[in-house]
C-alpha cells in the first residue's frame, strides 16, 4: 500500500459509507466520542476523538468497495505519475516509497532499537509496499554487526522486490492475514491510518512480535491542526484515523501488550531538503518543539504542550529475552 500515494480526499455518498458506530474502532469502548472536525459533510463523517485510548477515528468507515475504488485511482496514478511535485501531506508524495532516502529512516530506526541484535533475524514490514525501506533496515543493521542475516516479510498487495544482498531475503504475502511466524522487528510506518478495523489490526501485530522484540510505527497526527482550521485535509477516506501521543502514550495499556514504551515523539520528517527544501525545512521547524517536549518529558503523558507536528512515530520494547540465542 505504501507504494501508492494518497494524496486527496474523495467525498463519499451514502451508500459508500458503513453506518455510524457507537464503539470506537481502535478500543472498542463505547463511551461518546469528541468531535474533532469534519472530514467531509452530507453525509456528514467526523473525526471523533476517543477519550479512553486517545484514538481520532472518522465517526463512518467507507466502504470495502469503496476503499477498493479510492485506492484503484491510486494505482492508476502509480503507474502514471502525472506532474511533478505532489504534495501528499502524510505520506511523502513519492511514487515508490513514502521516504525520500530510505536509508535516514534506517538509521533512525537502528538508533531508537538498540537491543535488537540477533544473529538471524526477522523483519515484518506492514504495508511495506516494494519492501525498500525494511530491505534499508535490513542493510542497516547488517553494517553494523546487529544481524548476520534478516529475513524480510513485506505484507502487502505490492509485490516486493528481490534483494541483490544475499544475506537479505525478502518476501511478500498479501496481507496481514497471511503473516505467519515471529518477528524480532515489526515495522508499521504510515499505514495504520488507513485501516477501518484499527484495534484488530494492531493486536494482530503486536502478536507477531517475539518477546525482546521490537515495534516501530508512524501515523499522521494532524487532529491538533483540523480543530483549528476547518479547511485543513485529513484525506479522508484514505486516512480514517489521527494517532498521536494521546495515543501512543498510552497504547501498552489500551491493549494490555507486554512492552514499554522506548521512544514517543513527533516523527521523522519524510521528505529530503535535496528533494522538497520548503517542504522539509517547515516540518523540521514545526517539529523541533515537539521532540524537545518527547525529549523533556518523557513518560506516560497524553496531552502534548506542543501538538503543532503533524506525525507521530512510536517504538515499543516487547518484555523478555528471544527464544532464539543472538
Ligand atoms: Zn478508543
Amino acid at each position: 500500500m505504501r507504494a501508492t500515494p494518497f494524496h486527496t480526499s474523495q467525498h463519499l455518498d451514502d451508500d459508500a459509507l458503513e453506518s455510524p458506530g457507537d464503539a470506537c474502532p481502535a478500543c472498542d469502548a463505547s463511551h461518546p466520542r469528541r468531535h474533532i472536525a469534519w472530514l467531509q459533510r452530507e453525509p456528514d463523517v467526523a473525526l471523533l476523538r476517543c477519550d479512553d485510548c486517545g484514538a481520532s477515528s472518522a465517526s463512518r468507515m467507507p466502504t470495502g468497495a469503496a476503499l477498493e475504488a479510492y485506492y484503484a485511482r491510486y494505482y492508476v496514478a502509480a503507474r502514471d505519475p502525472g506532474p511533478a511535485g505532489d504534495t501528499d501531506p502524510s505520506d511523502g508524495g513519492t511514487a515508490s516509497v513514502t521516504f525520500d532516502e530510505p536509508v535516514r529512516f534506517a538509521r533512525m530506526l537502528a538508533d531508537a532499537t538498540p537491543w535488537i541484535h540477533r544473529g538471524a533475524l526477522r523483519v515484518l514490514d506492514f504495508g511495506g509496499g516494494d519492501g525498500t525501506l525494511a530491505a534499508a533496515v535490513a542493510s542497516e543493521l547488517l553494517a553494523r554487526g546487529r544481524a548476520a542475516a534478516v529475513d524480510v516479510t513485506i505484507a502487502d498487495p505490492t509485490p516486493a522486490r528481490p534483494s541483490y544482498d544475499a544475506r537479505i531475503v525478502v518476501s511478500s504475502v498479501p496481507s496481514l492475514d497471511d503473516v505467519v511466524g515471529h518477528f524480532d522487528l515489526v515495522i508499521a510506518s504510515a499505514i495504520l491510518e488507513h485501516i477501518p478495523a484499527l484495534g484488530a489490526a494492531a493486536r494482530a501485530l503486536f502478536a507477531r512480535v517475539d518477546p525482546g522484540g521490537a515495534f516501530y510505527a508512524r501515523t499522521p497526527y494532524w487532529a491538533p491542526f483540523a480543530a483549528l482550521l476547518p479547511h485543513v485535509d485529513l484525506t479522508f477516506p484514505g486516512h480514517v484515523h489521527d494517532l498521536g501521543p494521546e495515543f501512543w502514550n498510552a497504547v501498552t495499556s489500551t491493549f494490555g501488550i507486554p512492552a514499554d514504551v522506548a521512544a514517543s515523539r513527533p516523527s521523522i520528517v519524510e521528505t529530503s531538503l535535496r528533494r522538497a527544501p520548503v517542504r522539509t525545512a517547515a516540518a523540521t521547524v514545526l517539529k523541533a518543539p515537539g521532540r524537545l517536549e518527547a525529549a523533556l518529558r518523557p513518560g506516560a503523558w497524553r496531552r502534548p504542550l506542543w501538538p503543532w507536528v503533524g506525525g507521530w512515530e512510536v517504538v515499543l520494547r516487547f518484555h523478555g529475552a528471544p527464544e532464539r540465542p543472538a
